[in-house]
């Protein structure tokens, strides 16, 4: 969503934006980060003399991938912006790149380690098992991986029997 601030060429005038709006998903650093909702925008944008100044808030919600177990999990954003983009360095004011600013808030806003719950379990090392729904058998410290694929080959044989 570009936004148009020709409307706004005398120095001191200013415009409100609020909307409920649609944030495309991105990547971050490898990251997928998933928009799944619409985001509340409540912006002002003040023309002064050498700049446009905007300031307000953006909320959502953004699916991320936990660091530990891998599974998707919802993430509440609040963001305060504020921003100021300097008229020398508009290419042109009729087509702002607003998606492009709150994407870049939402990325100062993001958690420095993304974790589904502060207690989770992760995975296990050896067979993958998501250990927040199950525990498994495996001896997590001690065991050589190539007998855990020996037991679980042995687990299987044994379910399958
Ligand atoms: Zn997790
Ligand atoms: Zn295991």
């Amino acid at each position: 969503m570009n936004i148009d601030l020709s409307n706004l060429k005398e120095p001191g005038s200013s415009k409100s934006i609020q909307e409920r709006i649609k944030i495309p998903a991105f990547e971050f650093q490898k990251q997928e980060i998933e928009t799944p909702y619409l985001f509340d925008l409540d912006l002002n944008i003040i023309n002064t003399s050498d700049s446009f100044v905007l300031t307000g808030q953006l909320s959502g919600v953004l699916s991320l991938v936990c660091n530990r177990c891998l599974e998707k999990f919802e993430y509440e954003l609040q963001v305060e912006i504020e921003e100021e983009l300097l008229k020398e360095e508009v290419e042109s004011i009729e087509r702002i790149n607003l998606i492009g600013i709150l994407q870049e808030n939402i990325l100062l806003a993001l958690p420095i380690k993304n974790l589904c719950s502060e207690n989770c379990k992760g995975l296990c090392t050896v067979c993958g098992q998501n250990l927040n729904e199950e525990e498994c058998n495996c001896e997590r410290e001690t065991i050589d991986p190539r007998l855990a694929i020996l037991k679980d080959f042995y687990k299987k044989a044994d379910h399958e029997g």
